[in-house]
């Protein structure tokens, strides 16, 4: 007589990039019985506004280097058991023609709705069960296994649902963009079980400046370096579009430092921003060419002369900074004048009052110790058989497709795991 082997049921909070990579991992695995709780209306919500609606899911430049965590080593364990190559493998597998755009990897079809139907079609294929408009709130383990609460928001959430899993899986992403799912609710569960939190904080968003000295410039587009300053020490810098806001700066670069900015305000230290408007010459160069760009025009107004280096409203705003008059006459410029024009371009100092908050914000940093789970499987160290994966953890990525890649790692770890035999 042939025994049959029991299903191990696996159950899986959060139906995100992590989750759904762990459902369909844990599901192609044999005697699994796998099914997700999701909150909002449909799985993989936040996934269609990713990349601008093009989803950027990896980067060819992979390693632990684009990440910041307390724990950056075990980045590196978990980015070298799924790193890009596996990413595209995984994609590929699915049906996705990938493109890249300068190490940036999209989906050929640069759409990222793509993206989260061959991810829900392959969950569907290998039987996993989606209920969405569940919101856990609590996971209790029992003497075998978890008992899961569900609040069930077809009924108001008035109606509260028990599920039993052998294995479960945190996935439920930070508290970034909460209008898109992840309410940090995640790291209330986890706390549960223990698990403590490096201090969460908004990262990969814009920054609010105090006395804003361009709000009159403000919608205006400019290339910039952008350095963060913490303490007066200069932390990290990024060179790319800056998009001046009414109520402070945006963009590319201002992105890349944000979390830096955000640990330092949660710290109660000096944030301050570094703004190189001109970074494509040093001082010297610069000021060599405006005293030779004025010969000739020596009749011309100030604002005249500056016109066709910087847009013009953003120069009416770094001259009333240097403290030259628009309206000047070039030949009544001294060379002092120009130095300090120069000086304002090249290193305006602002201070930063406050990021524009979880809402705004594409992630968080911090999250759950990563010291608190084992990188090879993604289990707790605290709970047998609980998981923890994404955005819910302490490691947070650089713009450029980073932070899909750790919710792909770490949700095909902790679904590979969670399925193997125990
Ligand atoms: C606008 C925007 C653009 C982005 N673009 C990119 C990009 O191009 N490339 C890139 O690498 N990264 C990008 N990111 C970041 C990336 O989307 C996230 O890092 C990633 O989605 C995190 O995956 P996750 O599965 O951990 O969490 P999430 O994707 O946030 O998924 C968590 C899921 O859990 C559900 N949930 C939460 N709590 C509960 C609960 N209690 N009960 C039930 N369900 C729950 C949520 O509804 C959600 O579906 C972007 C983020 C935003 C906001």
């Amino acid at each position: 007589m042939k025994w049959e082997k029991k299903m191990k049921r696996i159950g899986i909070i959060g139906g995100g990039a992590a989750g759904l990579t762990a459902a369909i991992t844990a599901a192609g695995q044999k005697n699994t019985e796998v099914f997700i709780l999701e909150h909002k209306e449909q799985a993989g919500k936040k996934l269609l506004s990713t990349g601008n609606g093009r989803c950027n899911l990896t980067n060819e430049d992979m390693d632990a280097s684009f990440f910041r965590s307390e724990d950056i080593g075990y980045v590196e364990i978990i980015l070298k058991k799924f790193g890009y190559g596996d990413t595209v493998r995984f994609f590929e597998s699915l049906g996705l023609m990938l493109r890249s755009r300068n190490g940036y990897i999209y989906p050929r079809c640069e759409q990222a709705s793509v993206v989260r139907e061959l991810l829900l079609g392959e969950a569907k294929r290998l039987g996993v069960t989606i209920y969405t408009g569940m919101h856990v709130t609590e996971v209790l383990p029992e003497k075998r296994g978890f008992r899961i609460f569900a609040n069930d928001a077809q009924t108001g959430g008035g109606f509260r649902k028990r599920f039993y899993a052998d294995k479960v899986i945190l996935s439920c992403g930070g508290r970034a963009a909460k209008v898109l799912g992840s309410d940090g609710s995640g790291y209330s569960l986890a706390k549960a079980f223990g698990h403590s939190l490096i201090p969460v904080v908004p990262a990969l968003v814009q920054l609010k400046v105090k006395e804003h000295p361009f709000k009159t410039a403000s919608g205006v587009r400019t290339e910039a370096k952008v350095t963060a300053c913490v303490n007066g020490k200069e932390i990290c810098s990024d060179t790319g579009e800056l998009q001046i806001t009414g109520y402070g700066i945006s963009g590319i670069p201002v992105f890349q430092i944000s979390r830096f900015i955000g640990k330092a305000l949660y710290e109660k230290a000096s944030a301050r921003v570094i703004i190189d408007f001109l970074p494509s010459m040093d001082e010297k160069e610069f000021t060599g060419y405006l005293l030779m760009r004025r010969l000739g025009k020596e009749k011309m107004s100030v604002l005249e002369f500056a016109a066709g280096i910087f847009h013009s409203r953003l120069t009416v705003c770094l001259l009333s900074l240097s403290g030259i008059s628009a309206k000047k006459r070039v030949e009544e410029l001294s060379e002092r004048e120009i130095y300090r024009f120069v000086r304002q371009c090249k290193r305006t100092v602002l201070t930063i009052r406050d990021t524009n908050g979880y809402d705004n914000a594409q992630v968080c940093a911090g999250g759950v110790s990563l010291r608190e789970v084992d990188c090879g499987t993604m289990e707790s160290r605290y709970m047998n058989g609980l998981y923890l994966t994404g955005e819910l953890l302490d490691a947070d990525g650089m713009c450029g497709g980073y932070n899909l890649q750790w919710a792909w790692a770490t949700g095909y770890l902790a679904g590979k795991h969670a399925a193997e035999e125990s």
